[in-house]
């Protein structure tokens, strides 16, 4: 039993299955991933990714807006409120900060993730969280708007030891893609050491960081099966310890897609 705690359905290259979602699902049910949850990026694919997660009793949807998909207007508290209030919406975003490639609208990112962390906290369902080169900004938000008690994710992470740290100790889960497998990821390989395994997720972010052996490739969520064994090699665990714990953290967090 495996959870692909962050994956694009929406956007998986479905060639390889002749179009036909059901099959790319299969294909890593087959391999043992027994959950995912499909996230959401902006208004426009959250009719999606829902969509998908009635189709299918093991696949979950969040919803929210992407720090690179923020329209003109900044997505109204309202607005989210009324996405979130759905049965298979077991979370908030993906928001946060990126400012490694979107430097020049840092103030709008800003109140967007606040606004995501507030009906996060509204609604009890955790936040999933992007952040790229801003560090003491995306603390400082979800220490002040986030719900210690509701909590999230910082997922893909690619940041230090010092801030996984910091949000842990907010309530927060640090979650690892494929990049933990990459050549020159050894200084995140130490932070995954680290990471205590009750704290720690695995994701795809698929299609994007297909991990080694598929580096390059299009990502799916049958590959969350590499990452795992790559937290097992690092953390001197068995593969199933890994299994088990990464599915547990994953129902404790989101108790929702239990
Ligand atoms: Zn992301
Ligand atoms: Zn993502």
């Amino acid at each position: 039993m495996l959870v692909d705690s962050h994956c694009h359905l929406d956007r998986i290259d479905l060639k390889p299955y002749g179009g036909d979602l059901n099959l790319a699902v299969q294909a890593a049910t087959e391999r043992g991933v027994s959950k995912m949850l499909c996230i959401g990026i902006d208004l426009n694919n959250a009719p999606t990714v829902v969509g998908i997660a009635e189709r299918f009793p093991h696949i979950y949807a969040s919803v929210g807006v992407h720090p690179l998909d923020i329209s003109d207007e900044v997505c109204s508290v309202q607005t989210l409120s009324e996405l979130a209030d759905h049965p298979k919406v077991v979370a908030i975003g993906e928001t946060g900060l990126d400012y490694y490639y979107s430097s020049d609208r840092k103030e709008d990112q800003q109140r967007s993730f606040a606004q995501h962390l507030q009906v996060s906290a509204a609604c009890g369902k955790p936040t999933i969280v992007h952040t790229r080169e801003a560090r003491e900004d995306t603390l400082a938000i979800i220490a002040e708007h986030g719900s210690p008690q509701v909590g999230g994710v910082l997922h893909c992470f690619t940041e230090s030891w010092e801030m996984a740290e910091a949000a842990m100790a907010m309530g927060y889960y640090i979650s690892f893609s494929g990049i933990i497998t990459f050549k020159n990821a050894d200084e995140l390989r130490e932070v995954v050491r680290r990471v205590p395994i009750e704290r720690l997720l695995v994701e795809t972010d698929s299609p994007y960081l297909a991990p080694v052996p598929y580096r390059g490739k299009k990502n799916e969520p049958k590959y969350v099966v590499e990452v795992a064994e790559c937290v097992a090699e690092l953390k001197g665990l068995s593969y199933q310890d890994v299994l088990r714990h990464t599915t547990q953290n994953f129902e404790r967090l989101f108790p929702l897609a239990k």
